[in-house]
């Protein structure tokens, strides 16, 4: 008999799941809240991130947070709050913050993200899809000396772990980008990373899976769960109960209060991020990251993206017009010929970042609930690192050895 499944979340997570679960015939339903066609999996910037091997919890970033916190349009931003959960996460996150948890972090995030790009290689071969993916790798643009010499030297970590990273000067820029402006000093460039464009490819994999007949159920809240001793037997939605064999939590900045109710503590708190789209009027040819703004760039097949803003202030998509005009105005800065009008302003949409404390993912199974495997917490890396954790879901469901060693993204290991 086929086992079934259920994927709490639509996002890529939920989606990458499903495809690796249904090439091993398993009966699953992927249940969303929303209509599958907001949230952060559809509004990212949609980079191949193996460049990014520091993880967001490094030394330095609790004082520029400081620094930021009462300036209305710094990329980053922490509302202070008087909630268990958020001191909770952020002692964790200043706990991790240390050289060596860094150090130790590099080459698990490095392997990670290297299998997911190769997983997405993969599914271009195969003829199903017709999905856009570049590998130009990505520019760190930066305009001041000190923010050239930092991402130098993570740009010499990246060499030392294996990845392929150049140093760019201004003449040389201007040969390969010449759209970026004279303010533009020079750029670190990871030729490890490509980019694509999300919404296209979750609508390509959305109708995969419908052909393949992965059932989806959008609009559906999953409320509260059925537990018989140590399994989760179903879920109870707004609309009706869901019996099953296996669940996979792939719910995103939910996820934490979701757990809550199968009672494991998973700290995550949301990163809300900004994205404004520019209808085909840049020659923006490479991915880049406008360093001092932290603003992300990519020329996708259709729009060039401008992404930004790391904003930890709880679960709400409220958009802060501060912020998107901040990422306007960081773009024009950069490069030559860009105007971005009130209209796509006004159209900028956000997403919400599943962040764990120590900027690694939860990947595994509960302890207890046996039945129960999990995937979440990607924060910057999501849109990245979604096959990867989609087959190594698949390969714990099916107790076969896992692609690499999950220890590192033990689900419970602040509990
Ligand atoms: C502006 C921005 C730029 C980014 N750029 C990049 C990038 O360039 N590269 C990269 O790798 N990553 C990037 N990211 C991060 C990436 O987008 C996320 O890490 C990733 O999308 C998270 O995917 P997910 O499937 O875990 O969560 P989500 O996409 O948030 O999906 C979770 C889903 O679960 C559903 N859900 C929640 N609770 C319930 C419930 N109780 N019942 C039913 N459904 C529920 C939600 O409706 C949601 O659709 C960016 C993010 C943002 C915001």
């Amino acid at each position: 008999m086929k086992k079934r499944v259920v994927i709490i979340g639509g996002g890529i997570i939920g989606l990458c799941t499903a495809y690796y679960l249904q090439k091993e015939a398993a009966e699953i339903i992927v249940i969303d809240k929303s209509d599958f066609s907001s949230g952060a999996s559809y509004v990212n910037a949609g980079l191949i991130t193996p460049s990014h091997i520091i993880s967001l919890a490094s030394p330095g970033i609790i004082t520029k947070g400081l620094q930021w916190m009462f300036d209305a349009s710094s990329p980053f931003y922490v509302k202070p709050r008087l909630n268990y959960d958020f001191l909770k996460w952020t002692w964790l996150f200043k706990k991790s913050a240390t050289s060596q948890k860094v150090t130790t972090s590099i080459p698990v995030i490095r392997d990670i993200n290297l299998l997911s790009r190769r997983l997405y290689e993969e599914m271009i071969s195969d003829k199903s899809f017709s999905f856009f993916y570049k590998h130009k790798g990505l520019l760190m643009l930066y305009k001041t000396d000190k923010a050239g010499e930092e991402e130098w030297n993570v740009g010499k970590k990246a060499i030392e772990c294996g990845l392929k990273v150049e140093q760019i000067s201004q003449k040389q820029l201007q040969e390969i980008e010449p759209t970026v402006n004279s303010s533009v000093k020079g750029a670190v460039h990871y030729l490890s990373d490509a980019h694509m464009t999300p919404h296209q490819f979750m609508q390509q994999m959305k109708s995969f899976l419908t052909a393949k007949g992965v059932i989806f159920k959008e609009h559906t809240e999953v409320e509260d769960f059925e537990i018989q001793s140590n399994l989760v037997t179903g879920v109870k939605t707004n609309h009706e109960l869901i019996k099953l064999d296996e669940l996979v939590v792939a719910s995103g900045s939910w996820s934490q209060n979701l757990l809550k109710k199968l009672k494991v503590n998973v700290p995550i708190q949301a990163g809300k991020g900004y994205r404004i789209d520019v209808v085909n009027r840049t020659k923006i040819n490479i991915p880049s990251i406008l360093l001092e703004a932290k603003v992300a760039v990519t020329p996708m097949d259709s729009v060039t993206r401008f992404a930004g803003t790391m904003e930890l202030g709880g679960i709400n998509h409220t958009v802060n017009n501060k912020r998107v005009n901040a990422i306007a105005n960081a773009a024009e800065s950069y490069y030559n010929e860009i105007e971005i009008n009130e209209k796509e302003k006004t159209s900028a949409k956000c997403g919400l970042r599943p962040c764990s404390p120590d900027g690694l993912p939860y990947i595994g199974r509960l302890t207890k609930l046996k039945n129960v495997t999990v995937g979440t917490g990607h924060a910057m890396m999501g849109w990245s690192l979604g096959p990867a954790t989609g087959k190594l879901i698949t390969e714990i469901l099916n107790e076969k050895k896992t692609s690499m060693d999950i220890t590192p993204f033990q689900v419970e290991r602040f509990s």
